[in-house]
Parts: structure tokens; sequence; C-alpha cells
């Protein structure tokens, strides 16, 4: 899809248009078929949404068909007329992406990026909109982001979600840039910790886990609830699908080999796509003993089903790789090496009580304690946002309810 930026990390190396593009009518009508098929939520990205000059008018049709949307932006095109026409459109939330204080942000993307995504932020603020930001974790802002949480947070920015940046497009090219496995961990202390402070709502990725304490807590302040989602294995073709700028239908938006193109909505319906047995088969019939390393003899496998496929496939360039990135497979390589951690459950797990600074989040093994994962919960299917919009029941009655300061009804 087309984007008005070259960032030195885009997963998807966006450029300009791209033949087959969905006119407004196709568009149109894929709407119509997500309704078809029960559709609870939609994420635009790109590329850049607001290149499309009918990003309005799809606003609308989905907002028409009562599918609440997430827009993923760098927040450069965004004007006061059209967050105007945006903030009449129920359920929709602007997510901007920034990677790091101004230095570091208009360094990856472009310069003056920083500036621009901040007043777009004020945009969406002054007329009441939802609003995120999605950081991609790279060395460029490792140890780097206590200015931008300030920034976030004296903006009141509703959510803000960490993701791996991983070797794939752009960042294929800029491997310098990849962070090491047990970088991740001094991620995940520093949202951690600031996810204590709940002055923004912190929600980690679906590459960001899996079983580890820290993550659960962050899942749970994300949330609202103490019976917070848990992770059950990649959703791709299971709960979720992607789809690309011509039509062509995947797992997930960032596996866009076309071996992993499961037929397209200008020839196909997306109900016929989506209920044919043969589709996403790649991660429909995915066997955990198929993983290698140390995924293979985890005691999680059987559901965790390593974790992110796509961080598989890109660091190794198979789904049966062990997923180096799990913060679990980093202590069970760890534990190999002599080091021990504790296994938390039950009254032994620390209350996520946030803001009085009584929680121990010191660089410790310890502190990576894992919760047993009880996956009679509800898996991690459907992100805060789109919590505050429906109510979920297939979970035994987990309802999750929020103050959605964007909902008019
Ligand atoms: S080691 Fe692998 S299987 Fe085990 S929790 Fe981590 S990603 Fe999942
Ligand atoms: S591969 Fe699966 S787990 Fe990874 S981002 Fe895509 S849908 Fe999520």
């Amino acid at each position: 899809m087309a984007c008005n930026m070259r960032c030195k990390h885009c997963g998807s190396s966006c450029t300009d248009a791209l033949p087959g593009e969905l006119t407004t009518l196709e568009a149109f009508k894929f709407i119509d078929m997500c309704k078809d098929i029960g559709l609870k939520w939609i994420s635009l990205s790109g590329g850049e949404p607001f290149v499309r000059p009918d990003l309005l008018l799809l606003m609308k049709y989905l907002e028409r068909n009562d599918i609440p949307a997430n827009i993923l932006t760098n927040g450069w095109l965004i004007t006061e007329p059209m967050v105007k026409e945006l903030s009449n459109i129920r359920n929709i939330r602007v997510s901007i992406s920034l990677d790091g204080p101004k230095n570091v942000h208009d360094r990856m993307r472009r310069e003056g990026s920083f500036e621009k995504a901040i007043e777009s932020y004020k945009l969406l603020k002054k007329y009441g909109m939802q609003t995120g930001c999605t950081t991609t974790l790279t060395k460029e802002n490792l140890g780097n982001l206590d200015e931008l949480y300030e920034t976030l947070v004296n903006l009141n920015i509703d959510i803000w979600q960490f993701q791996l940046g991983l070797p794939m497009g752009n960042l294929e090219k800029n491997k310098n840039l990849l962070i090491e496995p047990s970088d991740l961990l001094k991620f995940i202390d520093f949202f951690h910790e600031k996810a204590l402070e709940k002055k923004i709502r912190i929600y980690p990725a679906d590459c960001i886990g899996y079983y580890g304490k820290k993550v659960d807590d962050m899942l749970k302040l994300a949330y609202g609830v103490e019976n917070a989602p848990v992770w059950s294995g990649c959703n791709a073709g299971k709960h979720s699908f992607g789809l690309l700028h011509n039509g062509d239908i995947v797992g997930c938006t960032s596996i866009r080999d076309k071996k992993y193109v499961e037929g397209n909505i200008k020839e196909r319906t997306l109900r016929e796509i989506w209920e044919d047995p043969n589709s996403f088969s790649w991660n429909r019939k995915f066997d955990a003993k198929n993983l290698r390393g140390d995924c293979h003899d985890c005691k999680y496998a059987e559901k965790c089903l390593g974790g992110c496929a796509n961080t598989r496939l890109t660091t190794n360039g198979t789904f049966n790789s062990e997923n180096l990135y799990c913060t679990h497979n980093l202590f069970l390589k760890k534990e190999r090496r002599g080091e021990k951690r504790k296994s938390l459950k039950g009254n032994e797990l620390p209350k996520v009580s946030g803001g009085d600074g009584k929680i121990d989040i010191s660089v410790d093994i310890n502190a990576y304690g894992m919760v047993e994962p009880d996956h009679n919960k509800i898996g991690r299917t459907v992100d805060p946002f789109v919590n505050n919009q429906i109510s979920r029941d297939n979970s035994g009655g987990n309802n999750f309810n929020f103050f959605n300061p964007h909902s008019k009804e």
C-alpha cells in the first residue's frame, strides 16, 4: 500500500500505491463481507491509511456496519477538517506511531515528523477522539523512551502499544537496528514500571510475552480486569485475518508471501475463504511437536504454539523455529546455564497495585516468574480498545467494561 514516508524500520517497505489496489466500491463490498462473517473490529494500517482519499467514506461505512476501527497512522497527513469529520463517527481510535524522542523519531522517519505527530494528537484530543500510540522496539529506542512516556502522559493518550521490530521489510536491510532477545527484558522492565504508574494503559503486542508475570500485569492493567486474557497461540486464520491492498486474504498482514495468500475477495467471498477447510492450514493445523529448540520441550508449547508465528518465521525462516524473543524461552536458556527463577502460583502472585512504588520491579531473574496460564480464560484476540465496545461471551462470561470517552452510546 502507498505511504508518504520511507521509515528505516517499516516492516512492509511501502512506497507508492501498488497495482490492483481496491477501489472504494470494492472496499465497501469487503466491509459487507466482514459484516457477513461477524467481524468484531478492524485495524487499518498500510502503508498509510490517510493517503486514501476515500478514508472518511470507508470509516462511515464501517460505522454503518457497526465495526469498530483502529486507524494506525504516522500522523503526517492528519488535518483539522479531517479530524472534525472523523470525530462524528462512533468507535474509532487513531493510533499514531512514535519511535522515541524527537531526534530518534525523526531519524527513523523524516525530519519534522515528531512535531507533526504531536500536532495531530492535539487535534484528535481537541475533538475528543480516542487515541493510541504504537512504538516499534529497536536499538534506537532501547533505554530511550522516558521522554516519550512523559509526552504521551501529558497529551493524555489512551493506550500505548509496543511491538518488536523484526527482520522484515526495511528492517531486514537495517539489521543493526534489531534488538537482541535479551534487550526485550529491559523494554519489559520499562513498560511494566510505567504501566504500574497507571497514567497510561500499556498494551504488549502479540509478539511480546507470553506467560511472564510482568506481561501479565500489563495485560491486567490494559484490560482493566484481574482475569486478563491469556496467550493461546497465534490468531492468524483462527480468530483474525488480514486484507492486502489488492484484496488478497492472508492470516496476518505481517505474513504476505504469495504462498500464504488464501484467496482474493474479488474472486471469492470472504466467507468462502474463511470457511474453506484448507485455508490458513499453516496455522490452523500447526502442530506444537514441530517446534524446535527450547519451544519444543516447553511445557506450555501445546497451548502457546511458539508465540507469534511471524517472529519465528522472520528470525529463522520457518514457523517451526523456536521463538527467541519469548521471555520464557530466554529463561529456559538461562536455566540450562544454571540460573534459577521462580514459578509463581496462586497467592504467591503479587497483586497489581501500581502507583505506590511498592511492587518489586528490579531486574532480577525471579522478577520474571511465570504466571501459570489458565487457558479457560479468554485468549488475546481482542485489544483493550475493542473491549470497550463489545461484550464477550465465549469465555464463560467475561465482560470487560471500560469507560470509553469516545462512545456516544
Ligand atoms: S518457549 Fe516457546 S512454547 Fe514456550 S512459552 Fe515461549 S514461545 Fe511459547
Ligand atoms: S503472526 Fe500471529 S501472533 Fe504474530 S502478529 Fe500475526 S497474528 Fe499476531
